[in-house]
This record gives C-alpha cells, sequence and structure tokens, in this order.
C-alpha cells in the first residue's frame, strides 16, 4: 500500500496516522461483549482455526483492535478538519465478522464499529461495500437502523451466500439495505452503472453526513479468489463518484484482496481520486499514477442493475405513499 501511494507521488498529500486500540465499550457497540473476550482469549492463547476460513494468531487481537480504533482516530482527525479523507490500510477485515460470529477472516467489524461510533454522536451514515464479497456482517449489524444506508455490490453466487437483491432492510428501515449481486465475468462498466443509476439517487436521498467505505480490491481481475473483472482504473472512477457525497467526511478501509500487485495499483488510484476531489493535506505535486489500467467494459449483470433499481423505486413509491 506504501509503495502504491509512493508511485503514485502522493506520499506528500497523505498523512500518516498512528492508529489506537479500539476500547471494549467501543466495539460493544456492535459486538456482544462476550464475543469480544472469547476472541481476546483465544488470540492470547496462541490463536488457531476460529472457522475453517479465519486464522487467529497471538496478534490478531492486537492487529483487530487497531483496524478498529484507526477509524475511530480517523473521525476524530477529520472532524477537527484536520484532512478530507482517509484511507485506512488495515487487516484483518472487517465485513464478515457479525456481533458474535468471527467470519471469512473477520474478527472486528471495524467499519461496522466506526459507523455505530457515529451513529451514536447522531449522524447519519452511508457504507459503501465494493468488497468482491458481501458484507453480510455489517448488514445485520445495521439491517433495522433508518440512520445507515448500507450498499453492497458483490459476486453472488459466492461466500458467504447471502446480500440477495430482496435483503432491503429491516421493518423500521425498509429500503437502507441496497444489494447489487452481479454474476462472475461483470466489468467495471456494469458497477458504473449501478453507481450513476442506483446508489448515487439512493445517497441523494439519504442524505448522509459521513461515507465509510469497505474498499476491498478483490473484484480485480487478477485476484485469485473471485471472478469479477475489475481493473484499478474502474476502482478509481468509483472512488472518484464516492468522493463527491459527503466531503471532507470519508474514512475508507482496506477489506479484501489477494493479489498483490492488484492490491498496490487500485490503492494507490482510490487515494488519488478520493484527494482529487477534496482540499489536499500538505505539500508537493499530487498527480494520478503513471499506468491506471483503462476501464473495463463488456462483462454481464446489467439486468441486475435495473433489478436493483426497480426493486428500491417501488419501496420508494411505498414509502411517498405512506408520506401523504
Ligand atoms: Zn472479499
Amino acid at each position: 500500500m506504501a509503495r502504491g501511494i509512493e508511485a503514485a507521488g502522493l506520499r506528500d498529500a497523505v498523512v500518516e496516522l498512528e492508529p489506537r486500540a479500539a476500547t471494549s465499550a467501543e466495539m460493544a457497540r456492535v459486538h456482544d461483549p462476550t464475543y469480544l473476550a472469547a476472541v481476546e482469549r483465544f488470540c492470547e492463547a496462541g490463536g488457531g482455526m476460529v472457522d475453517p476460513d479465519t486464522v487467529a494468531s497471538v496478534d490478531s487481537w492486537t492487529a483487530a483492535t487497531h483496524a478498529a480504533g484507526a477509524g475511530l482516530e480517523a473521525v476524530e482527525v477529520l472532524s477537527e478538519g484536520r484532512g478530507d479523507a482517509a484511507f485506512l490500510a488495515v487487516r484483518p477485515p472487517g465485513h464478515h465478522a457479525s456481533a458474535s460470529t468471527a467470519r471469512g477472516f473477520c474478527l472486528v467489524n471495524s467499519a461496522a464499529v466506526t459507523a455505530a461510533a457515529l451513529r451514536a454522536a447522531g449522524e447519519r451514515v452511508v457504507i459503501i461495500d465494493w468488497d468482491a464479497h458481501h458484507g453480510n456482517g455489517t448488514q445485520d449489524l445495521f439491517w433495522n437502523d433508518p440512520g445507515v444506508l448500507y450498499v453492497s455490490a458483490h459476486e453472488f453466487p459466492l461466500f458467504p451466500h447471502t446480500g440477495r437483491l430482496d435483503e432491503t432492510g429491516g421493518p423500521d428501515a425498509p429500503g437502507t439495505t441496497c444489494n447489487i449481486p452481479v454474476p462472475a465475468g461483470t466489468t467495471g462498466d456494469v458497477y458504473l452503472a449501478a453507481f450513476d443509476d442506483v446508489v448515487e439517487p439512493l445517497v441523494e436521498r439519504f442524505a448522509p453526513d459521513w461515507t465509510v467505505v469497505s474498499a476491498g480490491f478483490d473484484a480485480h481481475r487478477r485476484d485469485p479468489l473471485t471472478g469479477l473483472a475489475l481493473s484499478s482504473g474502474d476502482f478509481a472512477a468509483l472512488a472518484e463518484r464516492v468522493a463527491r457525497w459527503t466531503p471532507g467526511r470519508i474514512v475508507a478501509f482496506l477489506e479484501g484482496g489477494y493479489d498483490e500487485q492488484a492490491l498496490v495499483e487500485s490503492t494507490a488510484v482510490t487515494v488519488a481520486a478520493l484527494l482529487s476531489e477534496q482540499r489536499v493535506i500538505g505539500t508537493g505535486h499530487v498527480g494520478g499514477p503513471a499506468e491506471t489500467e483503462p476501464p473495463t467494459t463488456g462483462g454481464p449483470g446489467r439486468d441486475v442493475v435495473e433489478a436493483t433499481r426497480r426493486i428500491h423505486a417501488t419501496i420508494r413509491e411505498e414509502s411517498e405513499k405512506f408520506d401523504h
């Protein structure tokens, strides 16, 4: 990640933060305290397999609590006007972790801990999850919260096999979950159509105060774990859109991404795109990376975008009927 930022000529524009660990109380806004205590004890005892996909080591607890703390620190720094966007190159990822279950490499749901802290402060939050896998943990945690709009574009079918079109939010929060489950082979043009035709109108109507991004890069065509076909140029285009919504209040977390070169390039162009719409911190020249891959086109998935648009248009019409 640091390499990508350096290569992109962004080093002077990026201020490094020293993350703190999230406290138990801060993590308990989304996680069961007995679950947190059990994971801490498990790691302290040397770790091992939490489930068939999820390994914890003796250091995992420290890493996971600092990943969550990094988000809280970023909110403090951005609230004080000391930056315009935060990109948190943290691991382990978090979006599969739910209230009391570790899953899919995830122990603590860092994006959710950050969103919950913002909710506790009365803020409205949109969470954009472009990791190739559905963020089942994040969806569950805010399922019935009308103050969090959770949007996920992900490959389907694929682990964790949640995130269907008709999962749209709980009884108190209709339409505040938006899933775009695209097939293997989907290219960036379909993601952009989804963002422009479905996601941006939803976000505008929701009027968030903050944007939290679960920025996994495993939808990249070189990633070994998924069949999606995006390029780093596509991630740049997605980040440009996200950067417009809540300027100065954007916190992006690294989630998945398992091809190192794809990760380096995609991180660099995402940070550049987040900054391009913003006041740049520090001094020095900020330019895009020399070689952003061109955007991709021609894959399947347009029908899914259209179906998502229809479902959310229907929910909006229903709610407007009640309003009048
Ligand atoms: Zn993933």
